[in-house]
């Protein structure tokens, strides 16, 4: 089979939705190629969660303010695409509550104590599967089922070859693969870079009782709303791309989890999801040096966050429009 999109999109988790769903609301002929299946991008949790992240990873006030922009793209990005943010904030209930207040609120974000540890209205959520449903249905995009085997370029175009032989060309091609290992025929010093992606494993576990209606995170576990219930995340489990879920860390997860909520249940079923990352944690976003590569690649714990923004960087990248002033610290060639 051949066609001939404007841009190819490799992989069709929230990094090359986001970004197939932006180039199409530009105008342009975006084919995702993607062979289906969970993805890291489906098994999350879906937070928006700029506030408790900087908090939690002892982030600068630099890295907390370019989440917090990553976030504030959102209201725009959903309404384009129909999405649906749940804005009704997050919780977090850990020790000196009143110095995380503090901490918060230095690093740019609304946060008061509550009797139990912190509110902060700035994190927001949304339903991850509901979502990608609704990106991949884009006017001017249409996601294929295959599995990129070779990629090969000139100066003109890309041809895309499937492991079943079929093939697509394009002038611009968008890799968008998570943290999988590099494919075939693209050039070395991009795949050496795409090597460089630690994969990171994480569970998280379904269970159908009734939350409090916004995430609750406390030390080592959160509990966020979900279709029918909560889930209970995530496990970082850096080095491992094994699928197959744990059940005694997801029965101890679950039951801290279900502590945390003070209900009781049983759990459903745990999924597994292997995100993907490069040392300062930031994804490799935007032109790639070569001709007609731009890469969505390598957001680590935050995919859903920074999906529009990753998104804005890469379609400015391709239509040569100048860059907002966060690209940079995306640039993919920023570590090399
Ligand atoms: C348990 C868990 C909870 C999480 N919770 C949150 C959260 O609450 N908030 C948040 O912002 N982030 C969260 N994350 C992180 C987030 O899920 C990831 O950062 C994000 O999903 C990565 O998106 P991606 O598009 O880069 O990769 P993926 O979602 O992995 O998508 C990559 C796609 O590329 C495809 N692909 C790979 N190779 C090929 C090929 N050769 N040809 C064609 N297709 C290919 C794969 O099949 C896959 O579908 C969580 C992650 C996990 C695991």
């Amino acid at each position: 089979m051949t066609s001939s999109p404007d841009v190819i999109v490799i992989g069709a988790g929230v990094l090359g939705l986001c970004t197939a769903a932006e180039l199409a609301g530009r105008g342009h002929a975006v084919t995702v190629i993607d062979p289906g299946g969970p993805n890291a991008s489906s098994v999350a949790a879906g937070m928006l969660a700029p506030a408790l992240e900087a908090l939690l990873e002892d982030m600068t006030p630099e890295q907390a303010g370019l989440l917090k922009r990553a976030r504030d793209l959102w209201p725009a990005f959903a309404e384009a695409h129909g999405l649906s943010l749940h804005r009704e904030g997050a919780e977090w209930r850990g020790p000196d509550a009143a110095a995380a207040v503090t901490r918060l609120r230095e690093l740019g974000f609304e946060a008061k104590a509550m009797r139990q540890g912190l509110l902060t209205p700035d994190d927001w959520r949304i339903e991850p599967g509901a979502a990608m449903t609704l990106l991949s249905r884009t006017a001017g995009l249409s996601v294929v089922r295959g599995r990129v085997a070779r990629l090969a370029g000139d100066a003109r175009r890309w041809r895309v070859e499937a492991d079943d032989g079929r093939t697509w060309f394009a002038p611009t091609i968008v890799l968008a693969t998570g943290a999988a290992t590099a494919i075939p025929g693209l050039p070395p010093t991009i795949a050496a870079l795409v090597e460089t992606i630690e994969p990171i494993r994480g569970q998280l576990t379904h269970l159908a009782v009734e939350g409090p209606g916004r995430v609750v995170r406390a030390p080592g576990v959160y509990a966020a709303p979900a279709t029918g219930g909560v889930v209970i995340g995530a496990t970082m489990e850096p080095g491992r791309r094994d699928l197959e879920p744990d059940p005694d860390e997801a029965r101890a997860r679950v039951a801290a989890g279900l502590a945390l909520l003070g209900v009781e249940g049983e759990p459903g079923p745990t999924r597994v999801g292997i995100r993907g990352a490069v040392a300062d944690g930031l994804p490799l976003a935007g032109p790639s040096g070569q001709p007609g590569l731009l890469l969505a690649l390598a957001p680590r714990r935050n995919g859903w966050l920074l999906g529009p923004m990753v998104a804005q960087v890469v379609a400015d990248g391709i239509e040569g429009r100048a860059p907002m002033a966060d690209a940079a610290a995306l640039d993919p060639l920023r570590l090399s």
